[in-house]
């Protein structure tokens, strides 16, 4: 997802990081290069000219430039100003505070509606409510039948009618039958056409006045980009959406969409879908989407699931050490063996720091045990000293480390690279900047 667009903003920083000191000069040079890399993911302009006007300014305004970590800091600029973008805090979606929760889905023909209708069922199923999936869509017969498939697969009840009626009076009368079984939510498939034309807008205008709805989703294809945004304008000008859902995230798409469709509709995104199976929805999270463009992991997740995994002591003692700036090689030993404990490697790996920028993902992903066993036979043949702070390793002891753990000096030398990418993201993390709220407030510092 998003991956050129990630591999040049790294790319960028990496550029910026290796400089000693940075001048204007440079700053907007980089910022350049952002800006070239955000069009190129088909990212809207004027929100992309936004943005860097944003970010420059802060980066001039705290004079960023005469600290002593200035690519650092501008990462952490970059990474707020991607969190406001997409619009800062998550949003969930809505229920209804009594009564029936009500929800339309909109779009244009092809963008994922049906589907996200059945993932939406399946959800607030998990979540213990009950729901109805509506059928309205009189179009194609096979629309009434997907969502029949979708309903089974799920064990959650369709409405639907046999002969054609309009929209509205269709959904009344789903709403009915919800009362009459007990069901506490409806989701409302709706026509789609191939652009939005007046029929259309009617129909969903009256739709909406029978519903009334407590969501109106507008459902866009991320691989359409530009289009997409447009799109979701119109439908918000047409009936009022309150939140958006992007679609196909998980195509080789360029996903400019996700990040102007907040900043251009005023919408939160709610959800993001990233493949065909109904499990691919994701709930979305600004921070932890930015993370994922900058390629800095998303540690919030990841730290979620390891709180589950090793409970609250261990958590604590790393953010202690994080706290503190000390994150030493042996620190990233248990990080790595805790992932492994964690399991399902490949999906962790974009959550680490320092590793998300791999390219070589499957293949560690696929041998993670020996990767692993490399990791701990390179630092186990370290001096304690040398664990400690490994900058005192010089060429000729890397060479001996690598004789010692049966591994090349490059080995070495990879994990001293991936050690250090993980240590600077966990100073930045703990080092302030307000997008590192959000693992503070998690982790509790
Ligand atoms: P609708 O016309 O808006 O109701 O769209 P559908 O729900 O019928 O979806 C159209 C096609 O897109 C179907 O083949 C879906 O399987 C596919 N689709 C939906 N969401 C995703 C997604 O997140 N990723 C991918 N790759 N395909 C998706
Ligand atoms: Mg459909």
């Amino acid at each position: 997802m998003l991956d050129a667009l990630s591999e040049r903003l790294q790319g960028t920083f990496r550029r910026l990081g290796s400089r000693g000191r940075i001048s204007e000069e440079d700053l907007d040079a980089a910022l350049r290069e952002v800006r070239v890399a955000l069009l190129e993911a088909d990212v809207n302009f004027k929100v992309v000219r936004d943005f860097i006007a944003r970010v420059r300014e802060r980066a001039v305004g705290t004079e960023v430039l005469k600290s002593i970590t200035p690519a650092q800091q501008i990462v952490s600029i970059v990474n707020d100003e991607l969190v406001e973008v997409l619009g800062k805090d998550s949003k969930p979606l809505e229920k209804a505070k009594s009564g029936i929760t009500r929800i339309l889905v909109c779009g244009i023909k092809g963008s994922g509606k049906t589907t996200l209708v059945g993932r939406l069922g399946m959800r607030l199923k998990r979540e213990g409510m009950k729901p109805l999936l509506v059928a309205t869509d009189f179009e194609r017969v096979a629309a009434t039948e997907q969502l029949q498939v979708l309903g089974r697969q799920i064990d959650v009840p369709v409405y639907f009618e046999e002969r054609e009626a309009p929209a509205a009076e269709v959904a009344k009368r789903a709403l009915r039958e919800a009362e009459r079984t007990g069901a506490n939510a409806v989701i409302v498939d709706t026509r789609g056409a191939v652009a939005l034309d007046d029929d259309l807008m009617d129909e969903l205008a009256a739709l909406a006045d029978e519903v009334d709805p407590t969501e109106v989703l507008i459902v866009v294809d991320a691989m359409t980009g530009q289009e997409a945004v447009n799109i979701a304008r119109e439908f918000d000008e047409a009936i009022e959406g309150t939140g958006i859902v992007v679609t196909k995230l998980d195509s080789d798409t360029r996903g400019g969409a996700v990040l102007s469709v907040r900043e251009v509709t005023g919408l939160p995104v709610k959800f993001i879908t990233t493949g065909e199976r109904l499990e691919a929805l994701e709930d979305f999270h600004p921070d932890r989407f930015a993370g994922r463009v900058l390629g800095m992991g998303d540690v919030v997740t990841l730290v979620e699931r390891a709180r589950e995994q090793m409970g609250e002591q261990q958590v604590e003692q790393v953010a202690q050490r994080m706290r503190s700036g000390q994150f030493d090689l042996e620190d990233f030993l248990t990080q790595l063996s805790q992932v492994k404990q964690m399991g399902n490697m490949a999906g962790m790996l974009d959550m680490i720091p320092g590793l998300s920028q791999l390219k070589d993902k499957a293949q560690i992903a696929a041998v993670n045990e020996a990767f692993l066993k490399q990791a701990e036979a390179i630092i186990q043949s370290m001096t304690l000293q040398e664990r400690h702070n490994p900058d005192i390793l010089n060429g000729s002891r890397r060479r001996r480390i690598a004789l010692g753990s049966g591994t090349t000096a490059a080995d070495v030398n990879r994990l001293l690279n991936q050690y250090r990418e993980a240590k600077k993201l966990m100073q930045m993390m703990s080092g302030g900047g307000r997008g590192a709220g959000g693992l503070r407030r998690l982790l509790g510092f």
